[in-house]
């Protein structure tokens, strides 16, 4: 039972995006969820006017909900019968429609990159910098609120990262990336490309992974976020994987630290959803295992309901100080569940009232 929240009725959102491969997932986790209920779907004129199970090319592993295969799936207008938008827009459209919901009174909770590095957007992971939420409170929208989502690789990053920072502090991260197929959206990269193949390019990934921890990490004065300075390098390929991000990386780190130490330092690590038991919250947000060639994709990509950030084969770097692997499920924690969990903490801070 989440701490001091009682619903009398659920609360109505919407998805922007709703036939993509992030909105198909949040049709999939507001099921059941015991605060929000669809009740709009949206995407591009080609959808529109379509009943949800007419518009979209389902792809999850359970059927379409009942209750939304008949929906009919309206245009990205703001007149949809909700306040509460969750957005995972194509982001050669999100910027534009997103702000002209949060000038109309929207809530936006987005995954797309358009709004992400603006001074007045929270880029929320709620384990991380929940305190940087109440920056929506400079936004110039009146009753509207954009609040983003970082890139799907950077949240499994930067929930590994934490625990070091606040154990032994961090002087600069290399990272290489696996992405995954379901990360490109859908129909996304060709069956030709993918198939036998790894792609050492996506683009404007690099710069998202090397930018975005940054703000992330930022401490918030009451007025602005003031960026962390850390050297991160990254390197960003496309994978055969259906869903999963693995990511090695290498940490510098500022003190010396014991391998046990820092296996610690993961497994123990919390933060406010855990504290409030938020619904989308991941009981451990990181799980450190053992086994030597863990953490894989197929195997433990839907650990704590996709909420989990698996880590494994810690070691040391002949470069910097440690090595190890990193997992995180890119369209549920990296995606439709972190900003489910980021509208959770918003409830629960008054924000949708
Ligand atoms: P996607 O599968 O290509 O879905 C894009 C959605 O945008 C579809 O619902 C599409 O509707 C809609 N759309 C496209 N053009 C539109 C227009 N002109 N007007 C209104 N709606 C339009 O993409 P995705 O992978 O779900 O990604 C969505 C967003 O989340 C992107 O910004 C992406 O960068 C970000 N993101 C993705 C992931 C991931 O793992 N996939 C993770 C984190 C963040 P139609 O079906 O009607 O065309």
């Amino acid at each position: 039972m989440s701490k001091n929240i009682s619903l009398k009725k659920k609360i109505p959102v919407g998805i922007l995006g709703a036939t993509g491969s992030v909105g198909q997932k949040f049709v999939e986790l507001l099921q059941d969820h015991p605060w929000f209920e669809i009740r709009a779907l949206a995407a591009s004129e080609r959808s529109s006017d379509k009943t949800y199970a007419e518009a979209v090319h389902w792809f999850m592993k359970k059927p379409i909900p009942p209750d939304v295969e008949q929906m009919r799936v309206s245009a990205c207008e703001p007149d949809l019968p909700c306040r509460l938008v969750f957005s995972g827009l194509d982001s050669s459209v999100a910027g534009e429609i997103e702000q002209r919901f949060a000038e109309n009174g929207y809530v936006v909770v987005s995954n797309s990159k358009n709004h992400r590095m603006k001074g007045d957007v929270p880029l929320l992971v709620p384990e991380i910098n929940s305190e940087h939420l109440s920056i929506i409170e400079s936004q110039k929208f009146g009753d509207g609120v954009i609040v983003t989502n970082p890139n799907c690789s950077v949240i499994g990053l930067v929930i590994a990262l934490k625990p070091l920072i606040d154990r032994f502090g961090l002087d600069a991260v290399n990272v290489v990336t696996l992405q995954a197929l379901s990360g490109a959206g859908y129909p996304g990269v060709s069956g030709l490309d993918s198939l036998d193949n790894v792609i050492p390019y996506i683009g404007g990934e690099e710069d998202k992974v090397e930018t975005e921890p940054l703000k992330i990490f930022g401490s918030f004065d009451g007025e602005k976020i003031n960026n962390m300075q850390i050297k991160i390098s990254a390197q960003c390929n496309r994978v055969p994987v259906s869903d999963g991000h693995v990511e090695c990386v290498s940490v510098k780190l500022k003190q010396k630290a014991r391998r046990d130490e820092v296996i610690t330092a993961w497994n123990n690590f919390a933060g406010v959803p855990q504290k409030l038991e938020l619904p989308m919250a991941p009981l451990q947000p990181i799980r450190y295992y053992d086994e030597k060639d863990y953490p894989q994709p197929r195997l433990l990509r839907d650990v704590d309901k996709g909420m989990a950030v698996s880590i494994g084969r810690l070691r040391e770097c002949p470069l910097f100080d440690y090595k190890f692997v990193i997992l995180s499920h890119n369209t549920i924690r990296g995606a439709a569940g972190g900003a489910i969990l980021n509208a959770e903490l918003m409830l629960h801070r008054g924000y949708l009232s």
